[in-house]
């Protein structure tokens, strides 16, 4: 479930699986679909991220 948050003022939508953050829910939820399903990220996808997580849950 792709969730929304505050990260320095402005909203973004962050993969609950991997918790790379978009600007938009689309490319949030693409995420977490593409996370769900192979356990891991697409750097296609995650090359758009506007937030990256310190530690993340996939290694
Ligand atoms: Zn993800």
């Amino acid at each position: 479930m792709v969730s929304k948050r505050e990260h320095e003022g402005k909203k973004v939508f962050v993969c609950d699986i991997c918790g790379f953050g978009y600007s938009d829910r689309s490319k949030a939820q693409s995420c977490e679909d593409y996370c769900a399903k192979y356990k891991s990220c697409s750097i296609e996808i995650t090359k758009d991220a506007v937030y990256i997580p310190e530690t993340r849950p996939i290694q």
